[in-house]
């Protein structure tokens, strides 16, 4: 029996470095956490805002469950399509200036739903190479041809565009990359698009709510009219602090997955009291919340904290790649951090490429000047030691 072999692979794992473990947290996700009895500052969350245990939004969930109770009870085209999932979309599709938009129970689903909808045998999907693993399984799952193109290269995009002759082309990229932090060319796509007769599905996930001006997402990052993006998908789970997740498009669109949208159809719909807490992230953030401001003043702190030790690192989010290379550097460097009561988590292959190992530290609004600041000098001085320099990578400029 093939069970009887895990031992062997887990000790391969352990062997190379890449054995990965659960620690549990025994607070909410704040900026100070604590594990194992041991407090830690938290740069490795993606509770950019401090939503996820904001008191406003606590209590709007609450005031949800109340009224809703806690599960949907059914999928939505059943019995499980509730007033506030309305409300929600409708707030989602405001902030996006979209027609309409179609919540699922996560951005997994989402990515998923959204490239078997769109895919299919007659469609070739252009997909970046550094796109998040939620698109690369949708890819797999569409049953389309799939052309990788070199990260955000659309020079490398147009070639395999121009040659395709697929009578469906979907070209589809994270805007902010989870674990690199920089932007995807969207203005070049958008022109590709156009050129080439795609549809564009954007990933925004670590886009909305962080990135300037209002935290609208990369749309409006850009400056690109709504309709220039076919399909923008978001997360519930990141800076809104809540869970689940989003499509916001055309009417047409948004009616056609109802209609066919497998991960939408046969999944339960959203838990009432998330929509409800979800409505009071989007409220906040449409009203210009304070907590962007703080999220990038830290943001720029730490990137000029490290440039003053002359380790510049380059990111226009709020996620910092640290690049270590190795797999033992990065698990060295990272338990080095938490043994000086700083929480930063090593990524390793196969979440990067081989090689490109990391520290992906996260700002929030929620962490002090102070502790940005201690974390630029643990991780100057740790680099230091393990004769590290933090790889400034070629990154899109916005024009
Ligand atoms: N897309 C990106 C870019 C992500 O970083 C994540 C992270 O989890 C997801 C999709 C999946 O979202 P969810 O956690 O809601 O399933």
């Amino acid at each position: 029996m093939f069970l009887s072999d895990l031992d062997k692979e887990i000790a391969v794992l352990k062997k190379m470095g890449r054995y990965r473990f659960l620690r549990p947290l025994s607070t909410a996700q704040d900026a100070v956490i604590t594990i194992n009895g041991r407090q830690l500052v938290n740069f490795a969350s993606n509770n950019y805002l401090g939503l996820a245990n904001h008191p406003e939004i606590v209590a709007a969930f609450t005031a949800a469950a109340a009224r809703y109770g806690v599960g949907a009870g059914a999928s939505r085209l059943i019995c499980g399509h509730m007033d506030i999932h309305a409300q929600l979309e409708e707030a989602l599709a405001r902030l996006k200036g979209t027609e309409a938009c179609l919540t699922f129970s996560s951005g997994y689903l989402a990515n998923l739903g959204i490239l078997a909808t769109l895919g299919g045998p007659r469609a070739t999907v252009f997909s970046d190479e550094l796109n998040h693993s939620s698109i690369i399984d949708g890819c797999r799952l569409s049953r389309s041809r799939v052309e990788i193109y070199r990260h955000a290269d659309a020079d490398r995009l147009e070639a395999l565009l121009k040659t395709s002759k697929a009578p469906r082309k979907i070209i589809v990229t994270d805007s902010v990359f989870s674990m690199d932090g920089d932007i995807a060319p969207l203005p070049d796509l958008v022109a590709l698009r156009d050129r080439y007769g795609a549809v564009l599905v954007v990933d925004d996930a670590h886009a909305v709510g962080v990135l300037p001006p209002r935290g609208c997402g990369s749309a409006e990052y850009f400056n690109l009219p709504p309709e220039a993006i076919d399909v923008q998908m978001g997360t519930l789970s990141k800076a809104l602090g809540t869970y689940g997740a989003y499509i916001c498009a055309s009417k047409k669109t948004v009616d056609y997955f109802i209609n066919t949208c497998r991960t939408f159809i046969y999944n339960t719909g959203l838990p009432p009291a998330l929509a409800g807490a979800a409505i009071k992230a989007v409220e906040m953030l449409s009203a210009g919340t304070d907590l962007l401001r703080r999220l990038w003043e830290n943001r720029e702190s730490f990137i000029a904290e490290m440039a003053a030790r002359g380790r510049p690192v380059e990111s226009p989010s709020a996620i910092m790649p640290l690049i270590t290379g190795g797999d033992r550097e990065t698990m060295v460097v990272s338990a080095a951090l938490y043994e000086r009561g700083l929480f930063v988590h090593g990524i390793r292959p196969p979440s990067v490429p081989q090689g490109m190992g990391r520290l992906r530290l996260t700002l929030m609004a929620t962490h002090t000047t102070e502790m940005v600041r201690t974390a630029a000098a643990c991780v100057d001085e740790l680099f230091g030691e393990e004769g590290l320099k933090a790889i400034g990578k070629k990154r899109y400029k916005k024009s």
